[in-house]
């Protein structure tokens, strides 16, 4: 047996409580050491999977997330920090996997896990982790993973519940189980709905679990485990592959990675935040007004100053009182905010839109603009 083919004394002493088990042993340990583990997804499940996979020794953890650290992150994302607020979540999460294991190698695909470069990475990998939080790259992992004859470890969290599921090539794939990409607009998100940390903990260290057991050959078959933390239940589910499935069934449909196919599938409400400008100029504000289907206006400035001028049509809604007056604001049509001179407006807006109003633009410059741009019978002030 070489060097290399041995744990050191070193090794020895760090994972002595993990080696004692039955089934790891110094050869699964080294198992371990061998393995090459892409993660996509460095959030709420990517966070403890990493972390665990870093301390148990897997040699290899890939990161594919394209996002930075943002602050609503961090109540369930730990492995990230205040002090990393803002930076690429890659190099983030390497620093803490880093810091947990110095002798691990991370590999960062900042670009995320995408069409164009997924066949690529399950090639260079043993085992893939999907701890995404979007249906588009599920699927495509799920698929890239089938063609590229790669195991799967896969999770999702919702509220206080959550599933982990094994794929293992040729024994059940994720598209057996669901065929087909849902709608997005018919499924609720964890910004949507909420998620607890501790409840990706729960599910992020079962997966972790998973992939260990993967890496050292003690799964035969494909399986399923839905877990409700609020009930203190779990179920396990035996998987088995279905002849009909598109992807790894007798004759699939799905043959390769088609751009198309994943199209990300942003919820409804995302998706029409995305479509409508955060701010509209004062000639947009009177063209769209004028238009077949007019916004409704808001003036949110204070009622003296709604006295001096206003602009035909808008209605009154001082910008201290939206939040007590929400009700009288349609959600499901457009809506122009506009103030004096845009900048309560923008606040407004931004408040509207963090309360599901998607259709919602803050009008530039205020009534001011207004009057030097489009109508000059209104007084300035
Ligand atoms: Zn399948």
């Amino acid at each position: 047996m070489s060097a290399e083919q041995r744990l050191s004394d070193h090794e020895r002493a760090l994972y002595a409580r993990q080696i004692r088990l039955p089934g790891v042993g110094e050869s699964g340990q080294l198992r371990l050491r061998e393995a090459k583990v892409l993660i996509l997804g460095a959030g709420g499940l990517g966070s403890p999977v990493g972390l665990y996979l870093a301390a148990a020794g897997v040699g290899l953890i890939g990161i594919a997330d394209p996002d930075k650290v943002e602050i609503s992150n961090l109540h369930r994302q730990v492995v990230h920090g205040f002090d990393t607020l803002g930076l690429p979540k890659t190099i983030s999460a390497a620093e803490a996997l880093g810091e947990i294991n110095p002798g691990l190698k991370v590999a960062l695909h900042p670009e995320g896990f995408t069409v164009e470069n997924a066949a690529e990475l399950v090639a260079r990998y043993d085992l893939v982790v999907d701890g995404t939080d979007n249906f588009a790259t599920r699927f495509l992992a799920a698929d890239a993973c089938v063609l590229g004859g790669k195991p799967l470890v896969h999770g999702s969290v919702l509220r206080e519940s959550g599933q982990v599921g094994v794929f293992l090539p040729k024994a059940g794939c994720y598209r057996c189980l669901y065929p087909v990409i849902p709608d997005a607009a018919s499924v609720p998100t964890c910004a949507d709905a909420g998620v607890f940390g501790a409840t990706c903990g729960v599910i992020g260290s079962w997966m972790a679990s998973e992939v260990i057991a993967v890496l050292l050959g003690k799964r035969v078959s494909s399986r399923l485990l839905v877990i409700d933390v609020a009930a203190g239940t779990s179920k396990l589910l035996a998987l088995a592959a279905d002849a009909a499935c598109p992807c790894c069934g007798s004759a699939p449909s799905i043959r390769s990675l088609e751009k198309d196919a994943y199209a990300p599938t942003l919820c409804s409400t995302q998706a029409l935040m995305s479509e409508t400008p955060l701010e509209v100029t004062v000639e947009e504000a009177q063209r769209l007004l004028a238009g077949p289907n007019p916004p409704i206006l808001i003036d949110v400035r204070e009622m003296d100053e709604y006295a001096v001028c206003r602009i035909e049509g808008s209605r009154l809604i001082p910008m201290n009182t939206v939040p007590a007056r929400l009700a009288e604001i349609p959600q499901d049509v457009p809506v122009l905010v506009q103030c004096h001179h845009g900048g309560r407006s923008m606040k407004v807006t931004q408040f509207l839109r963090s309360k599901g109003y998607a259709r919602v633009s803050n009008v530039k410059g205020g009534i001011d603009a207004w009057s030097l741009k489009v109508d000059p019978k209104v007084p300035r002030y």
